[in-house]
């Protein structure tokens, strides 16, 4: 039981502030949990450069060199995203648990102990639910609850409060790297893989330094990713969409007719030519731009591109075999 390895896989972009605070907590995280006999002492700390333009790589490539073989540095070729740097970063461990963090220590790492004592007890996953929401702004928290809100109304099971904080098997991750889609979001995807799961609770603290990486734009388009890769149910509201406005049309087209034919009083009325062209115009708009958007999708899937590659690797890994096929 104690010779299972643990990697600790960390995407990092633009985290020179960050990682001299971050470094060395990780690293004591690992060594705390080798003397306590809970994980192997070739357990290893992944550390990915999504394509940082500061000095992150430098460090990261120090790190390398000073951790006598505990510290992995794969560098990307260019800034991939969060998801992807996470991806490449799991694709290169072989260790029997994967805990991906992000390198901020907003997630506390002091909780890999209980993510690794739930492995231990038999879960191949075990997700890190944020308890309060307390140190994120009242908007991100409320647009964050609409959103899990909405996934579960269009019958996407995502875990409530859970971000990429999580610890997985072997054989769990073995199975999520075979979904090949090139734009995955892991956190649904997860669920979809299924095994034993637990899930623990902790608080999540503010950001130490640096600043956050999702602005509003990378949120939402995070958010429509979670929400086209899994659900098509946006397609089916714009059908019931256009049945409603057709129904609607039928009887704005009778009572004009009737109007017409069975009275004296056929105005002029721009307003009930206006009112049905708007109406069905913005009607029209909105459901192509869905359907534009799921074919967007579709058109990106079918080239299935790499989703990164690596272009250099610090520290004793496998063989420089993927680059993200
Ligand atoms: N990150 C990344 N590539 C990106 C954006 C972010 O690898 O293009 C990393 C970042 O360095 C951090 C993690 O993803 O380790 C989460 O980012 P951040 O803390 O900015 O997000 P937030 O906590 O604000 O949601
Ligand atoms: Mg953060």
């Amino acid at each position: 039981m104690a010779t299972a390895t643990l990697a600790i896989v960390v995407p990092c972009y633009n985290e020179q502030d960050m990682l001299p605070q971050s470094l060395p907590v990780l690293l004591a995280t690992l060594d705390e949990l080798i003397e306590k006999g809970k994980i192997s002492n070739t357990s290893k700390l992944y550390l990915v450069d999504d394509g940082s333009r500061d000095n992150t790589w430098e460090q990261i490539d120090q790190a390398s060199l000073a951790s006598s073989g505990k510290v992995v540095g794969i560098k990307l070729s260019r800034n991939r995203g969060h998801q992807n740097a996470l991806i490449a970063g799991l694709e290169t461990t072989v260790e029997d648990m994967v805990v991906s963090i992000d390198a901020d220590l907003q997630d506390d790492p002091s909780n890999i102990e209980r993510m690794v004592d739930e492995f231990h007890k038999g879960s191949d996953v075990v997700y890190g639910v944020r308890a309060a929401r307390k140190t994120d702004t009242f908007f991100k928290r409320f647009t964050a609850e609409g959103y899990y809100y909405l996934m579960r109304r269009m019958g996407v099971d995502l875990v409530f409060n859970h971000a990429d904080f999580r610890l997985m098997s072997r054989r769990a991750l073995n199975a999520l790297l075979e979904y090949r889609e090139s734009q995955l979001f892991l956190r649904g995807i997860v669920r979809e893989v299924g095994f034993t799961s637990s899930i623990i609770e902790y608080d999540r603290q503010s950001r130490l330094a640096g600043e956050s990486k999702y602005p509003l734009r990378k949120m939402l388009s995070l958010a429509w990713n979670g929400i086209s890769s899994f659900s098509t149910a946006p397609l089916r509201a714009i059908t019931l969409l256009g049945i409603t406005a057709s129904a609607l049309s039928m009887l704005l087209i009778a009572w004009v007719l009737i109007t017409r034919f069975f009275t004296d009083n056929a105005i002029p009325g721009w307003a009930s030519i206006l009112l049905p062209l708007l109406f069905i115009g913005s009607v029209q708009l909105l459901s192509l731009g869905v359907i534009g958007e799921y074919l967007a999708k579709l058109y990106q899937e079918v080239k299935a591109r790499p989703r990164y590659h690596i272009s250099e690797i610090r520290g004793e890994t496998e063989p420089l075999a993927k680059s993200g096929q």
